[in-house]
């Protein structure tokens, strides 16, 4: 699934769910819901996310970079006592060693970052944009589960990818209807707010 599809769906999630939860839409809530739908891909060299990072689309470059901002990030929140700090560091770092769609598309790592955004949300106010980073992330997992290459939602207990497949090729027809169905879907919940 491409990334452009995630992020209509997971923006479509984020607009139609958290205004029924008392989240206020607002440019932060976006921002963090498409953060969100492309985030589990963080651990593939040629995701969206991570286009605009890395100098060389390999995967050891990533496994380099990934090392180097995670340890960074536990050091300096070490030094911070910022435990949020720390946790990002960590999620990055497991994140850019771990294969395909197995920690970042697991319960594991879907916790992780609703625990990230549940610190960002109460001890540093972000509570819309930790909402759609939430909201994306999750909506990121299921989508890929409707793939052929399902997900390893159990990692680490059983490594086997699960899911519910439907024949969907990448940007074939099944995923432009997905896509335009999310655009319907994010249009009328901005008209009816
Ligand atoms: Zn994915």
């Amino acid at each position: 699934m491409t990334g452009k599809t995630h992020i209509a769906i997971g923006t479509a999630a984020a607009l139609y769910l958290l205004p029924a939860a008392g989240v206020r839409v607002e440019p932060l809530m976006l921002a963090g819901a498409v953060l969100g739908s492309l985030l589990p891909d963080i651990e593939h060299p040629k995701a969206m996310v991570n286009s605009k990072i890395l100098p060389i689309k390999s995967k050891s470059m990533l496994v380099i970079m990934s090392a180097a901002a995670g340890i960074l990030l536990i050091l300096g929140g070490l030094a911070d006592k910022s435990l949020l700090k720390q946790l990002i560091g960590v999620y990055i770092l497991i994140a850019g060693q771990s294969s395909h769609r197995t920690f970042t598309h697991s319960l594991l790592g879907l916790s992780s970052i609703v625990y990230i955004s549940y610190q960002l949300s109460v001890y540093r106010g972000f509570q819309g944009f930790a909402a759609g980073l939430a909201v994306g992330t999750a909506l990121h997992i299921l989508a890929d589960s409707f793939t052929s290459g399902g997900v390893s939602l159990l990692y680490p207990l059983y490594n086997k990818r699960i899911g519910f497949p439907i024949a969907m090729k990448t940007g074939g027809l099944t995923e432009r209807v997905i896509f335009i169905i999310s655009l319907i879907v994010a249009v009328i919940s901005i008209m009816s707010f």
